[in-house]
């Protein structure tokens, strides 16, 4: 049996706000009915995502496919701490959200109100009383997941778990033991190096060691203090800079410089095979550049959407070409709407669901809903991903980020909804629509009347205030 809403009998679980005792019993009445429409419910078959092959898509500069499908047989585990499995709940086990961050949940350091709420109906206030099991996958960095998590754990008013947390540079993680000296860009102060060096890679370096050894590199950036006291001292053991080989460029996080990180960036891509202080005479044998993650805007606490790396990749390819007489730079990408990440989140999800819910690990949920404010990523990535998986992910795009309500965007979502909220809510009942759909065509009786499930399966609101029951149509 595979049900959405197993054991039948469960605890009461409801915290939502209703005095209505008649609505509390109607509530009980209809949750039995809806545990038996389980009961019926077809196992999901959805195989696993082919690992293979690897978006490719390079319109935008995707990832090349020799950079990554080495790695992308053997993920490694965002997991830190195996949580133990939480058993005898009613947890959806064929579908799941995955939820952006920024535009979405959190807005200016500030969670979106409807964000708590909709948290609040995941972990099951809402009217199935059941638990959606969800992982959070940004864009955003700069911090450890581990530090992002208690942000979010704090904002949200949830427990929230590296387990179930991706953010832009978190796959760069595979390429720690690729490369020997790599240079890590963005971030405030030292983090960015620290996070790096959690992940494995064994020599880093930054623009502050670089302007540290040279302060002539960048002539308008000076280092403070503090910012020349932390950085390494690349010439300590009485070497040159042209010593130093850099074997790949990061870009972890936004940058704080941007006119001193483009000329780092640019003068290493235009270097004999990443040895600093040197030149290419044919401006091809720079190492790999890799930003975390391609986003041109993001939503930030000011009224219009801000500048983000995605602007900041495309002026180092189009500075790089204006001064090596239009030779062309490609540089590789993460983060959405890459269908790596996606596929690293199908992983994520499986071993979420494993160690937090005890569900088999080899299989992805059925269907994923997919929330976000970006259509250039959040949607563009969801609906690629769709087309590839053997399971359906669902794209949904709130209006509380980046998309401008009234416009077309660029990527149509599968629902275009006001807030998360809505977003969980549509995503929840239209599962519910779909197993009475299953039921129905079986030729079984239909548990729930025809308007309570007409209202479901049209992804409108119960009047939950209703003397005549949580599923009125109003
Ligand atoms: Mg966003």
């Amino acid at each position: 049996m595979s049900s959405l809403m197993s054991p039948p009998k469960r605890p009461g679980m409801h915290a939502r706000q209703i005095s209505s005792s008649s609505f509390a019993e109607a509530f009980d009445v209809a949750r039995s009915k809806l545990a038996e429409l389980g009961v019926e419910e077809e196992t999901s078959t959805a195989a696993s995502p082919s690992l293979s092959s690897i978006d490719s898509d390079a319109s935008d500069g995707g990832i090349d496919t020799d950079s990554i499908s080495s790695t992308s047989t053997c993920p490694a585990s965002p997991i830190t701490a195996p949580i133990s499995p939480i058993l005898n709940e009613d947890v959806a086990d064929n579908f799941a959200f995955a939820f952006d961050i920024d535009g979405v949940l959190i807005r200016g350091g500030r969670p979106i109100p409807e964000a708590i709420e909709a948290m609040k109906v995941l972990n099951g206030e809402n009217e199935f009383g059941i638990k959606v099991p969800y992982i959070f996958l940004t864009n955003g960095g700069g911090k450890f997941e581990t530090e992002r998590c208690r942000d979010l754990s704090r904002q949200l008013e949830i427990e929230v778990s590296p387990g179930q947390f991706i953010c832009g540079h978190t796959p760069m993680r595979e390429f720690a033991n690729r490369y020997g000296t790599v240079l890590v860009v963005g971030g405030e102060g030292e983090t960015c190096r620290d996070v790096a060096e959690s992940y494995g890679f064994r020599d880093v370096i930054t623009p502050g060691d670089i302007l540290k050894a040279n302060a002539h590199t960048a002539p308008f950036r000076k280092l403070t203090a503090a910012e020349h006291k932390n950085s390494r001292d690349l010439l300590a053991d009485g070497g040159k800079m042209s010593d130093i080989v850099v074997e790949a460029v990061f870009v972890f996080a936004d940058s704080r410089d941007w006119a001193g990180d483009l000329q780092i960036i640019l003068d290493i891509a235009q270097s004999k095979g990443g040895r600093l202080e040197t030149r290419s005479e044919t401006f091809d044998e720079g190492p790999p550049i890799y930003f975390s993650h391609n986003d041109v805007l993001w939503s930030s606490a000011h009224e219009h959407a801000r500048l983000g790396m995605g602007a900041l990749r495309r002026i180092v390819e189009t500075v790089f070409e204006d001064t090596s007489g239009g030779r062309k730079l490609r540089t590789h990408a993460f983060g959405k709407p890459q269908v790596s990440t996606f596929e690293f989140a199908t992983r994520l999800l499986q071993q979420w669901r494993a160690t937090q819910h005890g569900m088999q690990e080899s299989e992805p949920p059925a269907t994923v809903y997919f929330v976000g404010d970006t259509p250039e990523s959040d949607i563009r990535g969801t609906n690629a991903m769709d087309a590839k998986s053997k399971n359906e992910w669902y794209s949904i795009l709130v209006k509380t980020g980046v998309y401008q309500d009234g416009t077309e965007p660029r990527y149509k979502p599968r629902r275009l909804v006001d807030t998360v909220l809505d977003a969980v809510n549509h995503g929840i009942r239209r599962e519910m629509a779909k197993a009475r759909s299953r039921k129905s065509t079986s030729g079984r009786l239909l548990p729930l009347d025809d308007a309570a499930l007409k209202v479901l399966s049209e992804g409108r609101t119960p009047n939950f205030v209703s003397k005549a029951g949580p599923f009125s149509d109003p």
